[in-house]
C-alpha cells in the first residue's frame, strides 16, 4: 500500500501543519503534577517532526489521551506530553487548554515558522467520538495541511481522524509509512505455522477482527480478559471476571454481543485455543490471594472470583505451540501483569515469543509495556506502536483513514 507521503508535499515557508499524532500514553503522578514517563510514542514521531521543521513550517499537534468520554479531566491533559516533547526536541512546545475555539484560533494565527503548539486532548469534546463534521472542520481552522502520523489511532472513525481529512490536503508521516511497510513485509506471505496470541482488556476491538484472523492463522491462543468471553461462550461460569470495555467508536459500533460473537467464532473455527487452567482471586489488587483451578478437571470459578492469569499448564501448552511457530503475532497481556501474583503467564509467554525461531510482530501499548518490564527490547522483528490498528490492518478490515491517505 502506497501512501501520499509527507515527502511529496510542497511546503511554503511559514505554512501551518496540523500534525495528527497518537500521544495516547500513560501519565504518572509526581507530587502534585503529572509526568510522561513513557515517551516511546513521542520518540517514534521525531523523524517526521524534524523533517517538518527543516521545511520551515509551524506545527500544531493534535491527539487524544485515554478515555475522558467528552469531559475535561485534569489527569488526561496534554501538558506533560508537551513538556516531554519539548525536552526531546530541545525546543519550546507551547500548549493551549483546548483544541478548538477563539483562543486556540488566535494562537494558531500567530504561529510562525519553527513554532510548536500542542492542542488539548481532543476527547474532552463529546463531538469527537460522534465524528461531528462541524467539530472536525473547526479542528482544521487556520491550518494549511495535515501530516497524519497517528498510527495507533488510525482505526478509529472520529472527528480528529477521518473527519479532518475532508477539510485539508493530507499526507502520511514517516511513522505511518514505516508501520505499513514493516507489517506488509512480514505478513503478506507469512511463514507457516502462523500463531496469533491475543489477550488484554479491549475485548470489542479483538472480537471484531477474530473471524478474519482465524482464517489466516494456524492457531489463535487466547488469554487475558478476552478469554472470559470465550469461556462464557463455552458455558463456563466466570464469576465476577471482567467482561466488556467501553465501546469508544460510535461510528464503527455494531450492536454485537461479544459472547454471542465468540460462540459463532468457536463454532466456525477449530483453531481457537483457550486456557486449560486459570489463576483466580476474589480481588484484583496486591493483596489478592490467587487460587489455581484446572478447567480440564471440571474445577470452577466461584461466583465471587475473577480470572486474572493463565495457569502453569496453559503456559506450558501455549509455549510449546509458540516454539513450533514460524510467524507469531502478539497483542495483549495474558493476565493482569501489573499485579505480581498474576504476571507469570504474560512474562513466560513474552519470553517464549522473544526466543522463538520465528518472525515476531507485537503491538499494543500494554504489550510494549510488557516488553520493557521484562527487558525484552530488541528481541522482536517489529514492535508496532498501535495494537488495535495493527490487528485491524492485518485482518484486512476497512480502514477509511488509510484509504484517504493512499496515493
Ligand atoms: P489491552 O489494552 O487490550 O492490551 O489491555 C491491557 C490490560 O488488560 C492490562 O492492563 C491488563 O491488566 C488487562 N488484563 C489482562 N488480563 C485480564 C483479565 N483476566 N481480567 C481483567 N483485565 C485483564
Amino acid at each position: 500500500m502506497k501512501l501520499k507521503s509527507i515527502k511529496k508535499a510542497k511546503f511554503l515557508r511559514g505554512q501551518k501543519v496540523l500534525m495528527r499524532v497518537a500521544y495516547d500514553i500513560t501519565l504518572a503522578k509526581k507530587g502534585k503534577s503529572w509526568i510522561a514517563p513513557d515517551n516511546r510514542r513521542l520518540v517514534a514521531t521525531l523523524p517526521t517532526i524534524k523533517y517538518l521543521l527543516k521545511q520551515g513550517v509551524g506545527i500544531v499537534f493534535l491527539s487524544w489521551l485515554k478515555r475522558p468520554d467528552g469531559k475535561v479531566m485534569d489527569k488526561y491533559r496534554m501538558d506533560p506530553v508537551a513538556k516531554e516533547l519539548s525536552r526531546l526536541l530541545k525546543k519550546p512546545v507551547d500548549k493551549v487548554n483546548d483544541c478548538v475555539g477563539l483562543a486556540v484560533r488566535s494562537r494558531i494565527k500567530k504561529l510562525k515558522s519553527g513554532d510548536l503548539l500542542m492542542l488539548e486532548n481532543v476527547r474532552f469534546h463529546p463531538e469527537e467520538m460522534t465524528s461531528n463534521s462541524r467539530f472536525a472542520k473547526e479542528l482544521t481552522q487556520g491550518l494549511d495541511l495535515i501530516c497524519f502520523d497517528a498510527w495507533a489511532q488510525i482505526h478509529r472513525i472520529h472527528a480528529s481522524t477521518l473527519g479532518i481529512l475532508k477539510y485539508l490536503p493530507a499526507y502520511s508521516g514517516f511513522l505511518l509509512d514505516k508501520e505499513i511497510n514493516n507489517l506488509e513485509k512480514i505478513t503478506k506471505h507469512p511463514k507457516k505455522p502462523l500463531t496469533i496470541i491475543l489477550g488484554g482488556a479491549k475485548i470489542s476491538d479483538k472480537v471484531n477482527v477474530l473471524q478474519s484472523l482465524a482464517q489466516q492463522a494456524d492457531q489463535i491462543l487466547i488469554g487475558g480478559g478476552l478469554a472470559n468471553v470465550f469461556l462464557k461462550a463455552q458455558g463456563v461460569e466466570i464469576g465476577r471476571s471482567y467482561l466488556e470495555d467501553v465501546f469508544v467508536d460510535q461510528a464503527k459500533r455494531k450492536k454485537i454481543n461479544p459472547v454471542k460473537a465468540a460462540k459463532n467464532i468457536l463454532k466456525q473455527h477449530k483453531n481457537i485455543v483457550l486456557p486449560l487452567d486459570l489463576l483466580v482471586a476474589k480481588q484484583m489488587n496486591q493483596r489478592a490471594k490467587p487460587r489455581l483451578i484446572n478447567l480440564t478437571k471440571g474445577e470452577q470459578i466461584e461466583k465471587n472470583e475473577m480470572f486474572l492469569d493463565i495457569g502453569p499448564q496453559t503456559i506450558k501448552y501455549y509455549s510449546e505451540i509458540i516454539k513450533k511457530s514460524r510467524t507469531i503475532l502478539w497483542n495483549g497481556p495474558l493476565g493482569v501483569f501489573e499485579i505480581s501474583q498474576f504476571e507469570l503467564g504474560t512474562k513466560k509467554i513474552a519470553r517464549a515469543v522473544a526466543s522463538a525461531k520465528a518472525i515476531t510482530v507485537i503491538g499494543g501499548g500494554d504489550t510494549e509495556e510488557v516488553v520493557k518490564k521484562y527487558k525484552l527490547e530488541g528481541k522482536f522483528d517489529h514492535v508496532s506502536t498501535g495494537g488495535g490498528a495493527m490487528l485491524d490492518f492485518l485482518a484486512g478490515q476497512k480502514l477509511p483513514v488509510l484509504d484517504k491517505l493512499k496515493e
